[in-house]
C-alpha cells in the first residue's frame, strides 16, 4: 500500500517540476525571511533568481550544524514565533544542542510524512503501533505518534525505558508493530527472554527501526528473535526529524527519500563536491516544503550512496543505502548524539583534571556502554591518599556527564601522564561496537 500515490509515485520530470517550483519559492523566501541566507547568498554571489533550474542548487551555499549553533536557539527561523506551534531540540544540552520549529503546517506535514512511512511497512488502520522511541524534545516518539494518529493505526505512546512495563504491555495489548532503536528492540528480545517470554509468539509482525547505525547482521538477528520483518526509517531533527526517508516492506532494501518534500545530493565531505548519483559520500538535504525552519544545502555528515535501480512497490521516490559512517566525530550512544567535545567540555569545566582523556565505546549484551578515562592533575593525585576523594570526582563526573549530556557513563580517573599523547591530530575515541 501507498499512503499517498499520487505523490509518492510521480514520473520523474513531473516530480522535477514540482521540486524546481518548490526549490524557487523557498529560496525566495529564504532569502527575504532569514537574515542568516541572505548574508550567505550574498557572499556566494547568488541571488534567488539565479535559481532556474534544479542543477542551479550546487550554486546555493552549504548550511552546517555550526551555522545552527551560531544563530541557536531560534536565529534561522523563517516566521514569528507567533506561527511556531511546536519546539524540538536533538541531544546536548551544552553549546551542540540544536534547536529546531515547526509552524501547524510544518506539523500536518511531518505527519504525513509519517504516515507514508508507516504505510510503506505494511500497517493499516487495523494495526496497533507499540512506539518506544522517547518522547520528549527528542523528535522520535512525536514523530512516530502523529504520523500513526493521520493513517489510522492504534497507537500505544510507551516511551522510552522501563523495559519490564514494556513488556508487560507487549503481551497484554499485542501490538502487531514496533517502534524503536534497533539496540534497544534486542534489548527486549533478550530481557524478554530471561523473563520466560516466548518473544516470536507475540503478535508482532513488523519493526520500524532507527536513530542510530544498524546493520543486515542486525537485522537478521532482531527479525529472528522477535518473529518480524524489521526495517529501517531514517531522519534528523534538523530536516523534519524521523520520516526523511524510509524502507518499503516489499523492497527491503534502501529507504525511499521524500522527494517531493527533501532534495538530496552527496558530496565529497573533504571537497564539498557534488558526487554522481549513486557515488558513496556526505548526503546533503535541502527542504522545499518547511515553514518554520527551512534548510538549504544542510550537511548532515551522514555518509551514504542513493541506489538508483527502480523498487517493486511502485515508488518512483529514490532510496538512499543504511548509513555507514560519519563525516565527523559524531557518536550516537543509546540513541543519544553525542560530539567527544561535549565530553570534554564537561571535563574541563572541574577542578583538578587534566585535559587528556580517552572515551571507550562497547556494546555490552545489546547496550552501549561509555567508557570516560581521565587524567587526575599531580595535585590532585597527590593528596588524594583518602580514596574518597578520588571516589567522590568519579561521582561528580558521571554526574555531570548524565546532567549535560544525558546519558550514562563509567568514569575511571588515572594516573597524571598515564594516557596516550598525540603528535598529531588527538584521536581519543575508541569505538569497539560491532553491529
Ligand atoms: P533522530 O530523532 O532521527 O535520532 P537526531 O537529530 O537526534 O534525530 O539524530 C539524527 C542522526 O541520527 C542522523 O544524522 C543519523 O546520524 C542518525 N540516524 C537516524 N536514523 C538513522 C538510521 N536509520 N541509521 C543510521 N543512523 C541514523
Ligand atoms: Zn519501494
Amino acid at each position: 500500500m501507498i499512503f499517498n500515490e499520487e505523490y509518492e509515485t510521480l514520473p520523474r520530470e513531473a516530480l522535477e517540476a514540482l521540486q524546481l517550483k518548490r526549490l524557487k519559492q523557498v529560496v525566495q523566501r529564504v532569502y527575504h525571511t532569514v537574515g542568516f541566507y541572505r548574508r550567505a547568498f550574498d557572499e556566494a554571489g547568488v541571488q534567488p533568481d539565479d535559481i532556474r533550474t534544479l542543477d542551479d542548487l550546487r550554486r546555493l551555499p552549504f548550511t552546517a550544524k555550526q551555522d545552527l549553533q551560531a544563530n541557536y536557539p531560534f536565529g534561522l527561523f523563517a516566521v514569528p514565533m507567533s506561527s511556531i506551534v511546536r519546539l524540538h531540540a536533538s541531544s546536548g544540552t551544552t553549546g551542540r544542542a540544536t534547536v529546531v520549529g515547526y509552524t501547524q503546517r510544518d506539523i500536518d506535514t511531518w505527519s504525513e510524512l509519517m504516515a507514508r512511512c508507516l504505510v510503506a511497512a505494511g500497517l493499516t488502520k487495523n494495526d496497533i503501533l507499540h512506539n518506544a522511541y522517547a518522547y520528549g524534545l527528542f523528535t522520535g516518539g512525536l514523530g512516530i505518534h502523529y504520523g500513526a494518529e493521520r493513517m489510522g493505526a492504534s497507537v500505544i505512546p510507551m516511551s522510552g525505558g522501563n523495559t519490564k512495563r514494556q513488556l508487560m504491555i507487549l503481551q497484554d495489548f499485542g501490538p502487531t508493530a514496533l517502534c524503536c532503536t534497533p539496540s534497544y528492540a534486542l534489548n527486549l528480545a533478550e530481557e524478554g527472554k530471561v523473563l520466560g517470554i516466548d518473544m516470536r509468539a507475540l503478535r508482532l509482525r513488523v519493526g520500524i527501526f532507527g536513530a542510530e547505525p544498524w546493520s543486515e547482521k542486525m537485522r537478521a538477528e532482531i527479525e529472528n528473535a522477535l518473529g518480524i520483518t524489521a526495517l529501517n526509517i531514517y531522519g534528523l531533527s534538523e530536516i523534519m526529524g524521523p520520516g526523511v526517508s524510509m524502507e518499503c516492506q516489499e523492497g527491503r532494501n534502501g529507504m525511499h527519500i521524500f522527494e517531493d518534500h527533501f532534495l538530496v545530493e552527496t558530496i565529497n565531505p573533504d571537497t564539498g563536491e557534488v558526487l554522481l548519483p549513486g557515488e558513496k559520500g556526505e548526503m546533503v538535504f535541502t527542504t522545499i516544503m518547511k515553514e518554520a525552519f527551512p534548510l538549504i544545502r544542510f550537511r548532515t555528515r551522514d555518509i551514504s550512496r542513493l541506489l538508483l535501480e527502480p523498487c517493486r512497490c511502485g515508488r518512483t521516490l529514490l532510496r538512499m543505502d543504511r548509513i555507514t559512517g560519519r563525516s565527523d566525530d559524531m557518536l550516537i550512544i543509546r540513541g543519544v548524539n553525542v560530539f567527544p567535545s561535549q565530553i570534554e567540555a564537561v571535563l574541563t569545566g572541574i577542578e583538578g583534571l587534566e585535559p587528556h582523556y580517552q572515551l571507550i565505546v562497547e556494546r555490552t549484551g545489546n547496550l552501549d556502554t561509555l567508557e570516560i578515562q581521565v587524567e587526575v592533575s599531580e595535585r590532585l593525585f597527590s593528596n588524594a591518599d583518602e580514596v574518597k576523594v578520588l571516589q567522590n570526582m568519579e561521582r561528580r563526573i558521571v554526574n555531570d556527564i548524565k546532567e549535560f549530556l544525558g546519558i550514562s557513563a563509567r568514569v575511571k580517573l588515572v594516573e597524571p601522564k598515564s594516557l596516550r599523547r598525540f603528535e598529531g591530530k588527538a584521536s581519543r575515541v575508541q569505538d569497539r561496537r560491532q553491529l
